[in-house]
């Protein structure tokens, strides 16, 4: 029995977020791969696409753009993440959401590290970094990795739970953007509104009961880590929404999850045909 082709992967990361290739590289891996179209999702950043844009033809794949919105309740860190597909990276609205979340982050991290100052923590080193660094995503992992450094803790996972976490004496809460505003200004870029790995939700009766019936696009089905029973299950869900389904890898680089491997999950031609019909209608009926 042969396989469906997968051609195209709609969900991976390139070191514009937390990935470890570059997008050049990220394209090009993906051409390796067998792939017709990639699309590239980073975390809360577009700035990996147009330099994935440039090189694509040259490697005679199509690159989706694409952006991967964390988001959340203030009441609860339960996160949802939002998968903006085929969108417009110019947008203005969009990135101006995403500079002012990049300013909310700084901000939280820097509390933090006034919170650990408080507790007679050195974070002189740190403050130092994070003052350098204008580009990249600051936040816990990184004040986690310091902590395990200077031997306040002894790994990753207790630095959270002794310093971090909700409760502890250095958390600050995120500055959380709301399911319904990512919708909102995906669709506004011209961009198709997905949830991304439905079947990662701790309770998903819960989080569905919040987010059910926002008004999406469609469910990230296909997703390296879901099982057959979800994948299933997710099909289901969407037929009877009459949304769209996408799939993806999720893919960071084999260094940094060597379990999701670019081009081993996504859709195939028709259904990506289909996907893009739907984003060319969304761009004709949106403002710009
Ligand atoms: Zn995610
Ligand atoms: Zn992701």
């Amino acid at each position: 029995m042969s396989f469906p082709r997968i051609f195209a992967d709609l969900h991976t990361h390139t070191n514009a977020s937390d990935g470890t290739l570059s997008p050049e590289e990220l394209v090009k891996s993906a051409c390796n791969a067998g792939l017709s179209a990639v699309a590239i999702t980073d975390h809360d950043t577009l700035n990996g696409i147009p330099p994935a844009l440039k090189v694509a033809s040259s490697f005679e794949i199509q690159v989706v753009p694409g952006i991967e919105l964390s988001c959340g309740w203030s009441e609860n860190e339960g996160s949802v993440h939002v998968l903006g597909l085929f969108l417009d990276h110019e947008s203005s609205q969009l990135n101006s959401i995403l500079i002012e979340r990049k300013e909310k982050r700084r901000v939280r991290a820097f509390k933090i590290l006034d919170l650990l100052e408080s507790l007679g923590i050195d974070v002189y080193p740190l403050r130092n970094a994070f003052s350098m660094e204008k580009e990249k995503a600051l936040g816990r992992p990184h004040i986690a990795r310091y902590l395990v450094e200077i031997n306040k803790t002894p790994d990753f996972q207790s630095a959270f739970e002794r310093y971090l976490v909700r409760g502890a004496p250095a958390y600050v809460p995120k500055p959380n953007l709301m399911p319904m505003e990512a919708i909102e200004v995906i669709k506004n870029s011209g961009g198709l509104a997905i949830v991304a790995h439905p079947g990662l939700f701790k309770d998903w009766k819960l989080v569905w009961e919040k987010i059910g019936n926002f008004p999406w696009d469609g469910l990230e089905v296909y997703y390296s880590e879901h099982n057959p029973n979800q994948i299933s299950f997710f099909k289901t869900l969407v037929r009877e929404r009459n949304w769209l389904f996408t799939g993806g890898s999720d893919f960071h680089g084999n260094e940094n999850d060597k379990s999701k491997t670019l081009g081993e999950q996504g859709i195939e031609k028709n259904q990506f045909d289909f996907l893009l019909r739907k984003a060319l209608q969304r761009k004709a009926e949106s403002k710009f």
